[in-house]
């Protein structure tokens, strides 16, 4: 057992996990991040981030986060580079446990970020950053005058669709039914918009391709038969889920599993704070996960203030 009291542990060494123990390391708290299994989160499987501010030619998702994670240790924070197994929020400090390992702490920040769901192939994780992306938003200008795929058939995919045609000169939709799972305002959207088109009944079983992907290889799960798509770049859009296992019977969250959040970066439990993309399933961008993270120390600053 670890016994030593911290001020504030950090779940989570994301964007938002990070950025609040710039903060709170800046206001002399000393934090711990538990950093998970993935340091540095989901910025780690991307390779060019052009919209983060601060770098005009863009900068790469991996230096990114070691950039982030120095400026937190030079400031004080301690990192664990493990998962949490457990966290006890019943009463104060709060008990967070590490394998064996038992931490305790006044105030935490739950940064535990969503993890897009993927085909699960071997030659989508081969393409990776490679002309297979997971966010349009952040890759779509990668894709000028690309003819690009879509696979998934709810809001959210219609949503990368839509964005998608600004820049690429057709989007066709994949998706494994007949009907769309998407509402009836987003489905006229898409219908709607010339540079769209949909394959329906069909599953991606392959992405081809050398360097990057030139084409995918679909299966028509009413026949059988397969049929070959030649295409640049294949956004996947099934969905995200967040990583809020641990924290089922601790902290009130929303039907789809996300932590439910208020008055800045408040859960339900005194002295618990959530920000990123483990409450977040609308905007998903580093820059507000990191925006998070800097109101998530703040608040914990203030409520260690009031509660010493
Ligand atoms: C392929 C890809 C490309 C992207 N490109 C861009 C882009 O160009 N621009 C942009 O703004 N956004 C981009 N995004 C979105 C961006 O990465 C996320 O919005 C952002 O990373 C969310 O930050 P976060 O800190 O909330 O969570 P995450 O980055 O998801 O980090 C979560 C952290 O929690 C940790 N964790 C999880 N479970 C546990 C546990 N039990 N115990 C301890 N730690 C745990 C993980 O190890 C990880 O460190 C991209 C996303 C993907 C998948």
């Amino acid at each position: 057992m670890n016994r030593e009291k911290r001020n504030v542990i950090i779940i989570g060494s994301g964007p938002a996990g990070l950025t609040a123990a710039v903060y709170a390391s800046r206001a002399l708290l000393q934090p711990l991040v538990i950093s998970g299994r993935t340091p540095g989160g989901q910025l780690m499987i991307t390779s060019d981030v052009e919209n983060y501010p601060g770098f005009p030619e863009g900068i790469l998702g991996p230096d990114l986060m070691v950039k982030m994670r120095e400026q937190a240790t030079r400031f004080g924070t301690d990192f664990v580079d493990d998962d949490v197994s457990a966290v006890d929020f019943s009463a104060r400090p709060f008990r967070i446990m590490v394998r064996e390992e038992e931490y305790l702490s006044r105030a935490v920040i739950v940064a535990t970020g969503a993890s897009a769901l993927w085909l699960n192939l071997e030659s989508e994780r081969k393409f990776m950053g490679k002309g297979v992306s997971g966010c349009a938003t952040c890759d779509g200008a990668f894709f000028k005058n690309v003819h690009v795929a879509v696979a998934g058939g709810g809001d959210s995919a219609m949503e990368e669709a839509l964005f998608l045609t600004r820049y690429a000169s057709h989007v066709t939709i994949i998706h494994r039914r007949d009907k769309l799972r998407a509402s009836p305002f987003m489905q006229k959207k898409a219908f709607d918009n010339e540079k769209i088109s949909f394959i329906w009944n069909s599953e991606v079983m392959e992405v081809t391709g050398e360097k990057t992907v030139n084409g995918l290889v679909l299966k028509d799960v009413s026949t059988g038969k397969s049929e070959n798509l030649a295409i640049g770049g294949l956004f996947v859009a099934i969905g995200h889920r967040p990583n809020t296992d641990i924290f089922r019977g601790q902290l009130p969250l929303d039907e789809k599993g996300y932590i439910r959040i208020h008055d800045g970066s408040k859960t339900d439990v005194e002295g618990v704070f959530a920000s990123g993309d483990v409450h977040d399933h609308r905007y998903r961008q580093a820059i507000t996960a990191a925006g998070m993270g800097c109101v998530s120390a703040l608040d914990v600053q203030k409520f260690l203030e009031e509660n010493s």
